[in-house]
């Protein structure tokens, strides 16, 4: 089969399109200009023509995958900005929700042998920041931040501003299948990560070009930007990269995963067992000394096991992602 991957040159479309190589599926990535190719197709030359790059200037453009959209069986969504550096939320939320409608609208018309839809959203557009903490599931809906973006335009904050861009488009997804339902050929599947932690495969100049949560890893487990209080209070939930490529192919395969969101997540943390994590590997300062784990609250927690049960999601441990980022900070002169 042939897999379309949008913005294939991510952090995690890199390891989406190696998972899906590697699994034995053709892939087609998209990318927004000529000098994006390269990277990937030197990345994977030896996977010969099974890669093919095309180019999709302009996401939120009607028709603009139209082409890329012939002769693929199975596509994967994950082009959308993750940034906290608009300074208008519909600088996120355009791209977002016109990406994902277009994709699906094109797939729709001429994707004749697509089968299958999987959209990368997030558990951004399922949490709420919530005086309580509370576990949540596929139920939950971040109907706050959109609210907020209602209330505040501008003045929202960069996090509601991302949450909602991400809710918006999951939901639009959603609404494009219940409204084309009986014309389309094909299901459509969400996966729902947390932070997404691990290892880089794509094109990063230096430290300060990382994908967002690289950058913060960096920043706050290697550089300890924000001091040892921060480190012990402050956390979420994480995912390994690798873990999640594989979720994507999981829920291309499994037939009972459409028409599901899954969260995709494999624990909660807080900073300071990173750097506790990190601290086996390499010469990290010790940040909280005061902190135990066993006393951590964790505000945010997510059920797991519908992933678990439909898709068979295993994951990676904290110390083996570490490890691997470690490694591949190394390995670019980004931390010795
Ligand atoms: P990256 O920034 O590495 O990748 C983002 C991809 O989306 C790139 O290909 C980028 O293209 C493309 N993109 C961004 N803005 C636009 C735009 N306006 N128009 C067209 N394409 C655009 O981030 P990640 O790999 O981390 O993110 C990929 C997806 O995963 C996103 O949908 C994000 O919301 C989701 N996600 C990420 C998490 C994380 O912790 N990393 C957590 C949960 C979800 P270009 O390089 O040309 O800008």
């Amino acid at each position: 089969g042939k897999v379309l991957v949008t913005g294939a040159n991510g952090f995690i479309a890199l390891w989406v399109v190696k998972t899906f190589l590697e699994k034995g599926f053709s892939v087609r990535g998209t990318v927004r200009s000529e000098a994006k190719v390269h990277h990937l197709k030197e990345t994977f030359k030896s996977f010969g023509d099974k890669l093919e790059v095309v180019v999709v200037e302009d996401i939120t453009k009607d028709g603009a995958f139209d082409e890329a959209v012939k002769g693929i069986d199975a596509i994967e969504h994950t082009a959308s900005p993750f940034h906290f550096n608009a300074t208008d939320p519909q600088e996120l939320i355009v791209p977002a929700v016109a990406g994902t409608v277009g994709v699906l609208k094109s797939a729709l018309k001429y994707g004749t042998n697509v089968k299958r839809i999987t959209v990368l959203s997030s558990c951004a557009a399922v949490l709420e920041v919530l005086p309580n903490p509370k576990n949540f599931s596929e139920e939950d809906w971040a109907k706050a931040a959109i609210q907020e973006i209602e209330e505040k335009g501008k003045e929202a904050s960069v996090s509601s501003t991302y949450r909602a861009s991400k809710t918006l488009a999951e939901k639009a997804a959603w609404d494009f299948v219940k409204e084309h339902k009986g014309e389309l050929k094909w299901d459509l599947v969400v996966l729902n990560p947390p932070y997404v932690f691990g290892p880089t495969l794509h094109e990063v100049a230096s430290v300060s070009s990382l994908n967002t949560s690289s950058s913060h890893w960096y920043q706050f487990v290697l550089e300890q930007v924000a001091g040892n209080d921060f480190l012990a209070s402050e956390g979420s939930c994480y995912v390994d990269v690798r873990d999640l490529a594989l979720a994507h192919v999981y829920a291309l395969e499994k037939e009972a995963a459409a028409g599901n969101r899954f969260i995709v997540c494999a624990a909660a943390f807080k900073w300071q067992d990173i750097v506790n994590s990190a601290r086996k590997f390499t010469t990290v300062s010790a940040g909280n000394l005061t902190y135990k784990p066993e006393n951590a609250v964790h505000m945010i927690t997510y059920d797991t096991s519908k992933a678990a049960k439909i898709l068979g999601m295993k994951y990676l441990s904290l110390d083996e992602t570490t490890k691997a980022i470690l490694d591949d900070f190394k390995e670019k002169g980004f931390w010795p």
